[in-house]
């Protein structure tokens, strides 16, 4: 790989007599590396363990796998898992990730949870939020909303409200150079300085939401000072209550540049990619009560709540907890104790739970997704054959005594959505733009 010049010397200078070990990893192939999801109750034995991680495999894994395509891994490489790792939320928690697609950080972070608390997952990009939603909705969570948002547009709505926040800033990218060498191109001596003032900006936003006693999360995949220590330092200036949390260093993390509690993941002594986090905890005491917000409403017809409720009696063990709010006719089911998000550009207002069609209800994708077999009446299992051709959008023939009705179909154990089975075929619910041949 051809790396610019201007980079090359940056990091003889600040790594003197390690910097051609560093320099020497843009020869060798970036690491490949995946988490599974502790979200689905079918798990697999996959051999390769990151160490000192819950759920990190060193490894490639296909998207065409049945696998990734029931939510079972998520690709991320072993530096990234660094991030939610630090983050580490408690159940229960009310948790944002600021800037959020592909959605690794993300799928992680609900991983801690556990489907308790709530994630507020936001991105800028609405082509991007579109990809974080597909990577949510594979995930499995129910207690996820996803934001399409300018930072400043969302302290608004969520003041003083998250007891932990992530922010894995847009930034220079230079610990994604092995990745994607593209991003060299963009790389200039002055870049880092340029993105350092929108990592400043977005954390000033971050801050207003962040509620007292509340924790920090900063990150980004590059190893330019000036995004990292020296947003830190401009950090705990700017906010006499933030304190830096130490953070342990393991699998070969390194101490920040004259600031022992930060970690640095360089590629020639952590097995990954390169990565800088930090980890800040708000001192001003927890309020006594918690902060009282302005609920929003159900806004169901009475005939639209009866539909949901046979669906629901007739092919679900389980009773979901939440807020049902519908858009057009699109039901949804939103983690309790949100504020009132009208006004904010939401690209997955909770769990989707199915669409309205005249007097009938149709469960949605990421409802067979989100369930585990146990929480769902009855389901077909596809043999791999099946899957595939499942995937690809064929009907599939489904032998033995099944009644025709609504079936959460099945792979390896973990859902892929449900389907309608009529007469031993079942038909194909499978979403057009996630089709693909195998
Ligand atoms: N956390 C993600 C993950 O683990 O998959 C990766 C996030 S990426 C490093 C940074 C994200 O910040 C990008 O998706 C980008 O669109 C978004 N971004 C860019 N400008 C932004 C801004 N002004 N405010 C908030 N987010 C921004």
């Amino acid at each position: 790989m051809t790396l610019p010049k201007d980079f090359i010397e940056k990091y003889q200078r600040l790594l003197g007599n390690q910097a051609a070990d560093f320099l020497a990893t843009f020869e060798q192939e970036a690491v490949a590396a995946f988490r599974t999801n502790p979200l689905k109750k079918v798990q697999k034995d996959f051999s390769d363990p990151i160490a000192n991680t819950l759920w990190g495999h060193f490894g490639r894994v296909s998207g065409k796998s049945i696998e990734h395509v029931t939510g079972l891994v998520y690709s991320q490489e072993p530096a990234a898992q660094m991030v939610a790792q630090v983050a580490a939320p408690q159940k229960g928690m009310k948790v944002l990730d600021l800037a959020a697609a592909p959605g690794g950080k993300t799928t992680h972070l609900l991983s801690y949870l556990d489907n308790t608390g709530i994630l507020v997952s936001n991105e800028i990009s609405k082509k991007r939020s579109k990809i974080l939603v597909e990577n949510v909705e594979r995930f499995g969570a129910t207690n996820v909303v996803v934001t399409n948002e300018r930072p400043e547009r969302l302290a608004k709505t969520f003041k003083d409200y998250f007891d932990l926040i992530v922010l894995d800033a847009p930034c220079s990218g230079e610990g994604m150079f092995r990745k994607d060498p593209d991003a060299c191109q963009y790389w200039d001596k002055d870049y880092p300085a340029q993105c350092a003032n929108l990592q400043k900006e977005i954390l000033q936003e971050g801050m207003k939401m962040l509620a007292p006693s509340g924790r920090l999360v900063y990150s980004t995949c590059t190893w330019s000072p000036e995004e990292n220590e020296a947003v830190v330092v401009w950090l705990l200036e700017s906010y006499p209550d933030l304190e830096l949390l130490p953070i342990e260093k393991i699998n070969g993390m390194v101490e920040g540049l004259d600031m022992p509690q930060v970690a640095r993941m360089y590629p020639h002594l952590f097995e990954g990619e390169g990565q800088f986090v930090a980890h800040f905890q708000d001192k001003r005491s927890a309020p006594s009560q918690p902060q009282k917000v302005k609920s929003p409403r159900s806004n169901l017809t009475a005939e639209q709540r009866q539909l949901w409720q046979n669906f629901s009696k007739k092919y679900l063990r389980i009773d979901l907890s939440g807020l049902l709010q519908t858009f057009g006719n699109q039901l949804y089911c939103l983690p309790e104790g949100l504020p009132d998000l009208t006004g904010l550009k939401l690209a997955r207002n909770g769990l989707h739970l199915g669409t309205f069609k005249k007097k009938r209800f149709e469960p949605s994708f990421a409802l067979g997704l989100a369930l585990t077999s146990d929480q769902v009446k009855q389901g077909v299992t596809l043999s791999p054959e099946d899957f595939k051709a499942y995937v690809s959008g064929n009907t599939v023939s489904i032998s033995g005594d099944y009644q025709n009705g609504w079936y959460q179909v099945l792979a390896e154990g973990n859902g892929l959505g449900f389907a309608k089975l009529v007469n031993g075929t079942l038909k194909n619910y499978f979403p057009k733009g996630l089709r693909f041949n195998s």
